[in-house]
């Protein structure tokens, strides 16, 4: 698993004013999908494409065009649809699964809840849409998940990350690491920023607090 950081000034002035305690919900919306597009620019580096040439009105030019299948996005709900809008914009013609988990309170698993993704990935790029890498269970559970059906690589982008969350998805991969790069999976998750820690809630601190309630309220 390798971890990418964007540290380019202007995911940083975003990120920034999307931590903000009085942004509004509006402001935090558009803020966010902002954020997302300069983050999917650089989870897509390594897309799948395939040669292909275009007419201009002077001649003939080499160029690209992503390859089939289409790449698919999977948002986590509930937080992960704030993040749709921005990911759709770059790749309007991906397909859209979703997953969603919530912890069993007895075995604290993540337990799935939903589940509407093609049972077959096999050489499809998948990027996981979840704002916040906390603890790092749901991501893990969701990559595998992924894996499981086949994906040609899983890119989780992710506004913020705590150590923790990181160090938990790469330990679940670790093992399957060896395996995962020899059947050809690319597990990367691209982030706005590593935060501090967790507090004793399991928030991200610094943070930004509960992404969901500040994405679609508190319901
Ligand atoms: N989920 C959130 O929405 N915020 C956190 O800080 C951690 C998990």
């Amino acid at each position: 698993m390798r971890t990418l950081v964007v540290d380019h000034p202007l995911v940083t002035h975003k990120l920034t004013a999307l931590r903000d305690v009085a942004s509004d919900t509006a402001t935090f919306r558009s803020l966010t999908a902002e954020l997302v597009t300069l983050l999917a620019y650089e989870a897509t580096r390594e897309i799948r494409v395939q040669p292909t040439s275009v007419t201009t009105p002077v001649g003939v030019a080499r160029g690209v065009k992503l390859a089939r299948p289409v790449p698919l996005i999977v948002p986590v709900l509930r937080a992960g649809i704030g993040m749709l809008d921005g990911m759709t914009r770059l790749l309007p013609m991906a397909d859209v699964g979703f997953v969603g988990l919530r912890r069993d309170e007895e075995s604290l698993m993540a337990e799935t809840y939903a589940n509407r993704l093609p049972s077959d990935l096999t050489d499809r790029d998948t990027f996981v849409l979840d704002p916040m890498l906390a603890t790092g269970g749901t991501l893990a559970t969701v990559i595998s998940m992924l894996m499981d059906r086949g994906a040609a690589s899983v890119t989780a982008i992710c506004l913020l990350a705590a150590p923790e969350g990181l160090r938990r998805v790469e330990e679940t991969f670790a093992g399957d690491a060896g395996s995962g790069e020899e059947a050809g999976v690319r597990v990367v998750v691209v982030t706005a920023a590593v935060d501090e820690r967790l507090n004793e809630r399991g928030y991200i601190v610094p943070g930004l607090g509960d992404a969901g309630d500040r994405l679609f309220g508190t319901i």
